[in-house]
């Protein structure tokens, strides 16, 4: 239609088929789906062992330009590739998206299930709940942090005896430690499985994590963009008998268990993961896990079904697995491993899985290969690079673009010099970043309705001078599948093309010379400077013998540097690194650049004015 009616217009006028038959399609098995309603189901994970010697199909990642405050509509590109693909040149084809956060949902953003005709639907189930795995991200993260402050209560207020025949009771008149127990004792280096033999100081030690509150790590998460959860104070309460401390929220999607979640390859994974996340130190120096606070084999209860991806369809009825993942900022920004394996075995030899890193190709793809590659063992076939008119402009010179606000005029008209600007500054550079990697990039121009002829031949024209090996406007947004079909033939040439693919680091250097290379390599700076505390948390990681880890970088995703009204291609800036966290059980070291805040905040409009409840035909309007 034109003009193209709103997201949750288009989404409500098409009804999905039914899940189940989505299925059969694909070639599932009926005891292979748990289904959550009629329109979307979870797969479980007995499917990889039964297409295990199946051939897998050709993995290509969407990424983008360094983007506008609205998105430059890589979701769009992905649901529209797909479409084209699988509707259009009939060749098997499956999307991998990343969940949403309710965050940007009511707040700034909106939705990320795509827009137009290129969506996957019912948009209002993808974007709020879909079947609760955020929610099981915050009910495991916040039972670790309960654990942790009532672990140091009791620990402040009672005897080693006492806490020892709490911690293993005598159940009709024998004491016996739990499997999890044991496995700690064995960590401390005593191989007892008597209660009764441990000497006064292996009871101890046992009984006694000495958890020091200054150098707790581990904090509680909310999906809402809470800005006054940043900082707080817990345990004012006199049942806590002064156990007061500082601490915070992060957004639940950037808590290490949404990262665990993406990059676990099993069931068994995931646990060994959970039970390895470090909480804090002990006042001796030593790292303190969720096995040692005895709650790892619960967290793996919470999150047994979120580890199976859920099942969806796109406009035009093709396949979709969403599973894990948003914020390539402050998190790693990748849907899941296992969707992505799944995906790649559905769809056979010939066919094509078409996944999305988050925000620009500097942090989303960047952490696509050196994470999320290296951990599944997975190698793409090509990088679909992201463009609109509208952001190469901004990046041209063009003036600052906020959300809620109207498009300044340059934005409006053509203007060739701005888009030329942005293409040999921002798009040059993401481009280049792709072939660090060794992989060919296609460039999608996401076409919007204001861009002229002119301006759409010369990105292409730009795109291909700065390497791509090719460069095609794309019109799902208004068409759905029909017009992308450029782009599923560019892309179908790129992936036929042997790659040579090759990680940014080695994970032997030394954790400063990876941050290093990240920032001179990929973001283009001078160098990095490290605050005293960042250069503290290093040693004491490299002590700890963390050092081989790979790198998440939390920097802004509004410029390549780490300042956000930089726009193009920034040179001569030094990357401030402000503080070093690690995340053992993700796998990964997580350096904070600059002024990176892991909890958003509301803007003084937020998305959620717009978004109402029809109490009579139960209709959403207002959700994009
Ligand atoms: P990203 O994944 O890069 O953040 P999305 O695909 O979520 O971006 O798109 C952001 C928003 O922009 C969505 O609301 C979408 O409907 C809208 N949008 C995307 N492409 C177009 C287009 N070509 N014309 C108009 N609106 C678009």
């Amino acid at each position: 239609l034109n003009p193209v009616p709103t997201d949750i217009e288009i989404s409500r006028a098409q009804t999905p088929k039914p899940v189940a038959q989505l299925a059969e399609e694909i070639g599932l098995l009926p005891e292979e789906l748990e289904a959550y309603g009629r329109n979307k189901a979870k797969v479980r994970l007995s499917l990889l062992d039964r297409l295990h010697s199946q051939p897998d199909g050709k993995y290509v990642l969407v990424a983008g330009i360094t983007p506008t405050p609205l998105g430059e509509g890589k979701s769009t590109v992905t649901i529209g590739l797909v479409q084209a693909l699988s509707a259009h040149l009939k060749l098997n084809s499956f999307a991998c998206l990343r969940q949403p956060s309710q965050g940007p949902t009511f707040g700034v953003k909106g939705g990320a299930a795509g827009g137009g005709y290129a969506q996957v639907i019912p948009m209002e189930e993808f974007n709020l709940h879909l079947t609760g795995d955020i929610h099981a991200i915050t009910a495991a993260n916040n039972l670790v942090a309960a654990a942790i402050d009532a672990r140091m209560l009791h620990e402040a207020t009672q005897s080693d005896k006492a806490l020892f025949n709490r911690l293993v009771p005598s159940v009709n008149g024998v004491r016996k430690f739990s499997p999890i127990q044991i496995s700690r004792l064995r960590r401390l280096g005593i191989n007892k499985t008597d209660p009764t033999s441990l000497t006064p100081q292996e009871v101890s030690s046992f009984v006694r994590l000495d958890l020091d509150p200054s150098k707790i790590t581990w904090q509680r998460v909310v999906d809402t963009n809470d800005r006054f959860l940043r900082k707080i104070t817990v345990g004012q309460a006199s049942t806590e008998k002064g156990q007061i401390r500082e601490t915070g929220f992060d957004i639940a999607v950037a808590s290490e268990i949404m990262a665990i979640l993406a990059l676990a390859d099993s069931l068994e994974d995931m646990k060994s993961r959970l039970a390895r996340m470090v909480v804090g130190t002990s006042r001796s120096g030593e790292p303190v896990t969720a096995e040692d606070l005895g709650v790892s084999g619960a967290l793996a209860v919470l999150m047994k079904d979120a580890i199976k991806p859920t099942l969806m369809q796109t406009l035009e009825g093709t396949p979709v697995f969403v599973h894990a993942g948003p914020f390539a900022n402050i998190a790693h920004g990748n849907s899941s491993v296992l969707a992505d394996k799944l995906a790649l075995k559905l769809v056979g030899r010939d066919g094509y899985v078409v996944t999305e890193a988050g925000f620009g190709a500097d942090i989303g793809m960047e952490k696509f290969f050196n994470i999320k590659c290296r951990a599944s063992g997975l190698r793409p076939n090509a990088v679909v690079l992201v463009a609109t008119v509208r952001a190469l402009k901004m990046h041209g010179g063009g003036p600052n673009v906020s959300a809620g606000a109207p498009l300044p005029k340059e934005y409006i008209d053509e203007n060739l010099s701005l888009v030329a600007g942005g293409c040999r500054s921002n798009l040059q550079k993401q481009i280049q970043i792709a072939h660090l990697f060794g992989v060919p990039v296609v460039v999608a121009l996401n076409v919007f309705r204001t861009d002229t002829q002119a301006e759409i031949d010369l990105v292409c024209r730009l795109a291909k001078e700065c390497g791509a090996s090719d460069a095609v406007p794309c019109q799902h947004w208004s068409q759905g599948g029909r017009g992308s079909v450029e782009l599923a033939r560019a892309v179908e040439e790129a992936a036929r093309r042997p790659t040579n693919f090759h990680f940014l680091y080695d994970t032997e250097m030394p954790i400063l010379e990876k941050i290093r290379t990240i920032a001179q390599r990929v973001y283009g700076a001078e160098d990095i400077e490290l605050s005293p505390e960042a250069r503290s948390k290093i040693d004491y990681y490299n002590q700890q013998g963390y050092g081989a880890l790979p790198i998440c970088m939390a920097k802004t995703h509004l410029s390549l540097s780490h300042m956000p009204d930089r726009k193009g291609a920034p040179t001569g800036f030094v990357l401030p690194i402000r503080d070093v966290r690690a995340s053992i059980g993700a796998g990964f070291i997580y350096p904070l650049v600059g002024a990176m805040s892991t909890m958003p905040g509301l803007p003084t409009r937020p998305c959620f004015y717009d978004i109402d409840l029809d109490p009579v035909t139960e209709e959403i309007t207002g959700l994009f």
